[in-house]
């Protein structure tokens, strides 16, 4: 139970850190390293707003650590929290730092992650211990309601444009009427 509670304590603050993403616009997905009971480094994806194809959370929260200790071998013990399964490049750079641990809420909906694969590959003769569905239902609605009010977006900017495109068609029409006048 404890453990438990630890464990969602951390995930909680990589929800925050997916909430400033929300803020900015982005998909919501945020991630901390944790090392001796601390958040030691945060980060959320930045993928729109720097165009950048590694502009995700856990590479972002892996940097800010690696930077912090100097070094890009974490030192033992660290974990990491993400609010959504990894992909193979966060679980790659999570490996290549020597992450020890790897918390995640929601799980990868498409099944395209090969997270547990390459946790358990032992290319670096190391092993990242993962363990998913962490404050899951918190960690998936918050994706959740991204997307959808994205759609909802994309469905009134399609009105809108039929919209505009109908009048613009009414106009033709009235000139075209009052040209034959
Ligand atoms: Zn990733």
């Amino acid at each position: 139970m404890k453990r438990l509670l630890r464990e969602e304590k951390f995930m909680k603050q990589a929800i925050k850190s997916a909430k400033k993403g929300l803020l900015e616009g982005e998909v919501p997905i945020g991630a901390v390293v944790v090392y001796e009971d601390k958040v030691v480094a945060r980060g959320y994806n930045r993928r729109a707003k720097l165009q950048l194809a590694s502009a995700h959370a856990e590479m972002m929260a892996i940097d800010k650590a690696c930077k912090k200790f100097h070094s890009w071998r974490l030192p033992e013990g660290c974990e990491l929290y993400i609010t959504l399964e990894p992909c193979p490049m966060c679980m790659g750079a999570s490996l290549n730092a020597r992450v020890d641990k790897i918390y995640f809420g929601a799980y990868e909906q498409k099944g395209r992650s090969l997270t547990a694969q390459l946790a358990e590959a032992n290319l670096l003769n190391h092993k990242t211990e993962v363990v998913g569905g962490v404050l899951e239902e918190e960690c998936s609605s918050l994706l959740t309601a991204f997307f959808s009010g994205m759609r909802q977006k994309q469905k009134e900017e399609k009105e809108r444009k039929k919209c505009q495109a109908e009048g613009n068609a009414e106009k033709t029409a009235e000139n075209f009427v009052q040209n034959e006048i």
